[in-house]
């Protein structure tokens, strides 16, 4: 067996384990295998093994690797985890399925663009900066309202909220920052957790496990 293969295994063994000790019954996340910087000959095994949720954060490399790959398997779908900038959002509406990044008006407006002149059926979450963090790209929580009906007018199918914590500090009440704004207006799913925090983010009710290293092993680029 490919060592993805173990690894999403043991993953996902661990993820029905804390499932059963939080007794929520009728949840079930999905795990997204993040796949940047790695190649098809560690992709394709997962994909043989059924797997069909992928990430990437950059549009030219998702180009390079995933339009073959994406013939082959109509099931597969391609999640956009990565900063996303208004000139790659034509390319970027072609090859990915979600976009879990939109973090501005200008961004959403090019979607809203892009996805109506090709009918593409795209679908979005709301990138949330929860730290407050100035690197770090997202709304505003206490915009969020505004910002989500500004992409209702737009036309936008936004399913859910994300965020990446701040790495020096505990994520769990980020994560539950998170999943109380998610509530405030009434998105379905929930992008967080990550290698480090994934079975945290449980607790919380993500829906979208975003995984790396975890299923792929470190990354040297
Ligand atoms: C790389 C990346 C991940 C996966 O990180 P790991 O720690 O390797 O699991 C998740 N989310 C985003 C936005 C990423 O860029």
């Amino acid at each position: 067996m490919h060592h993805t293969q173990s690894n999403l295994i043991e993953i996902n063994e661990k993820i029905k384990n804390k499932i059963n000790d939080l007794s929520l019954s009728e949840y079930n996340p999905k795990v997204i295998a993040v796949s940047k910087t790695f190649s098809e000959e560690d992709i394709m095994p997962l994909i043989k093994y059924g797997h069909c949720d992928f990430g990437e954060n950059k549009v030219q490399e998702a180009q390079k690797k995933w339009p073959k790959l994406k013939e082959l398997n109509k099931n597969l779908k391609l999640h956009m985890l990565g900063r996303l900038q208004t000139n790659k959002v034509k390319n970027a509406v072609e090859i990915f399925d979600y976009i879990h990044s939109l973090d501005s008006l200008k961004l959403a407006n090019k979607i809203s663009n892009e996805i109506h002149k090709k009918s593409k059926k795209i679908k979005i979450f709301i990138q949330i900066n929860l730290g407050s963090e100035k690197q770090k790209s997202g709304i505003e929580p206490s915009d969020l309202e505004q910002f989500y009906n500004n992409c209702k007018t737009l036309k936008l199918d936004i399913i859910g909220t994300m965020c990446i914590p701040p790495d020096t500090k505990d994520p769990r009440h980020f994560f539950k920052d998170l999943m109380q704004l998610n509530k405030k207006i009434n998105l379905p799913e929930i992008s967080m957790g990550m290698t480090n925090d994934y079975l945290d983010a449980l607790e919380y009710k993500s829906t979208y496990l975003r995984i790396g290293t975890g299923i792929f092993g470190k990354r040297t680029k």
